[in-house]
C-alpha cells in the first residue's frame, strides 16, 4: 500500500459500509460495492501509454504509417462504399486511399465529427449544415455518456501529502434506487480540482485534498456531439446535458454527502484542517453547489453506439451501418459508459477490432 492518506481514504469508506478488496480488478468488479488500491500499467517506473505499448516499436514497419500533426477531415465513400479519408496536414489537404477498408478510431467526440463532416448522421442536422448526404443515421453524435464528477474539497494539515498527486485508491458503491452493479465511483487527489465556477468562489487553499464522487448518468441525461461547422479544424459543439434528468441530481446529491462522510470520517481527521467545499461554497444550496462543481471525468463513449435499433451506428463487427469497409473501434461504440474508467474498455475495443480483421481478412 502507498501513501497513509489512501489507506485513511478506504478506512472512511470501510466506516461506511464500503468493504476493502485486494484489488481493484476481479471480484470487486463483480461486487455491488468496494474499495481498494489502484493498480497501474507501470514498466521500467514510467507510467505505460497504448501508444507506447502497442505502436512506439512498430513505426518503422512497412505496413504501418504514422502521421502526426495530422488532421482526418472526413470520410471519402461513393456507391455506398468508404474508398477512403480525406486529411489535412500543414494546412495542406491530403488523400489516403483504402485498399481494403477504414477503420476510425477518434474517440468519442473526434469520430462522431468526422461521420457527421463525410455525410453519416441524422439528415435533417446534415441538411442544415449544407453536408450532402451520404447515409441517414440518426444516432451519429447522440447518446453522449461519461461519467459525471462533482469533487469536492478539503484544506490539507502540514501532514506531508503524496505524490504523484493521482489517486492510488478508488471505491465503488451502489446507488439503492438502481441496484445491480455501482453507479458510483470515486477518487481521492491530494491536490485542488474544481470547476472554473467552484474555483470563483473561493480561494484555493495551498495544501489540499479532493475527494472526486462521480456517477453514471440516467438515460434522460445523455448528451450530444454535433458540427459547430464544416471547417475540419472547427471542433465540434459538446452538449453533455450533464444533470437534466431530475433522479441524477438527487444520485448527485447522494455522491457528494458521501464524500463528505468519507473526507469528514474519524479515518481521514489527521489530514484534515477543515472542509472547503461545499462547507465554504456561496451556493444556498447542495443542489446548487453540484451544479456549480458538476464537470466531466472525461469518460466520453456512446456516440457512434453498437446496437440494432434505428440509434445504432455500428454493428457487433463495428461496421457502420449502410456503408461497406467502415468501421468504428473506439469509446463511441461502447452503449453507455462502464461502470469504472474507459480507457481498459477502449482497448477492448481495440483488441477485438484487430481480432475481427485477423479473422476476415485471414
Ligand atoms: C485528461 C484525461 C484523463 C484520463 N484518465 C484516465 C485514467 O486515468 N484511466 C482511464 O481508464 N481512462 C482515463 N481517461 C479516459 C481514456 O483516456 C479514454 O476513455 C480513452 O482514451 C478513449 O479511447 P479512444 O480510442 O476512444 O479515444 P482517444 O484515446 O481519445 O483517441 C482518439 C485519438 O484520435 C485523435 N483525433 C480525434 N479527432 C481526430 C481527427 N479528426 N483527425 C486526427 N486525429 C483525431 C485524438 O487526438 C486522439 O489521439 C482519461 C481521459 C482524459 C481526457
Amino acid at each position: 500500500m502507498g501513501h497513509p492518506l489512501f489507506t485513511a481514504f478506504l478506512d472512511g469508506a470501510e466506516a461506511t459500509g464500503i468493504p476493502r478488496f485486494g484489488s481493484a480488478n476481479g471480484v470487486l468488479m463483480e461486487a455491488n460495492s468496494g474499495g481498494a488500491v489502484r493498480e497501474e500499467n507501470i514498466h521500467d517506473g514510467v507510467r505505460q501509454t497504448p501508444f507506447r505499448r502497442y505502436v512506439a516499436d512498430r513505426v518503422g514497419q512497412p505496413n504501418l504509417t504514422v502521421l502526426p500533426h495530422t488532421t482526418v477531415s472526413r470520410v471519402l465513400a461513393s456507391a455506398g462504399r468508404a474508398r477512403g479519408v480525406e486529411l489535412v496536414r500543414d494546412g495542406q489537404p491530403l488523400l489516403a486511399r483504402a485498399s481494403q477498408e477504414v477503420v476510425l478510431s477518434l474517440g468519442a467526440i473526434g469520430t462522431p465529427a468526422v461521420l457527421l463532416r463525410s455525410g453519416i448522421g441524422d439528415e435533417d442536422e446534415l441538411r442544415y449544415l449544407g453536408i450532402p448526404v451520404v447515409q441517414h443515421l440518426p444516432g451519429v453524435g447522440r447518446n453522449l455518456d461519461d461519467h459525471i464528477r462533482l469533487p469536492c474539497m478539503w484544506e490539507a494539515t502540514d501532514v506531508p501529502l503524496p505524490v504523484p498527486t493521482r489517486s492510488q485508491a478508488v471505491c465503488f458503491w451502489e446507488d439503492e434506487t438502481r441496484p445491480g452493479a455501482p453507479e458510483f465511483v470515486m477518487y481521492l487527489s491530494p491536490a485542488p480540482s474544481v470547476s472554473p465556477e467552484s474555483a470563483a468562489q473561493y480561494p484555493l487553499p495551498e495544501r489540499c485534498f479532493t475527494l472526486m464522487p462521480a456517477m453514471r448518468p440516467r438515460g434522460g441525461s445523455r448528451g450530444r456531439v454535433r458540427l459547430a461547422s464544416t471547417d475540419p479544424m472547427a471542433g465540434p459543439r459538446i452538449e453533455t446535458n450533464f444533470l437534466a434528468d431530475p433522479d441524477d441530481v438527487r444520485s448527485a446529491l447522494s455522491a457528494v454527502a458521501m464524500a463528505r462522510e468519507i473526507g469528514n470520517s474519524a479515518a481521514l481527521r489527521p489530514f484534515v484542517e477543515r472542509e472547503v467545499s461545499p462547507a465554504s461554497s456561496v451556493a444556498d444550496t447542495v443542489e446548487e453547489f453540484v451544479r456549480d462543481a458538476v464537470e466531466t471525468f472525461w469518460h466520453q463513449c456512446g456516440t457512434s453506439r453498437m446496437g440494432r435499433d434505428e440509434g445504432a451506428v455500428v454493428d457487433a463487427r463495428l461496421k457502420v451501418y449502410g456503408i461497406e469497409g467502415l468501421r468504428v473501434a473506439d469509446a463511441s461504440v461502447l452503449p453507455h459508459v462502464t461502470v469504472a474508467n474507459t480507457m481498459a474498455p477502449s482497448m477492448v475495443v481495440g483488441e477485438r477490432a484487430a481480432e475481427i480483421l485477423a479473422a476476415e481478412r485471414g
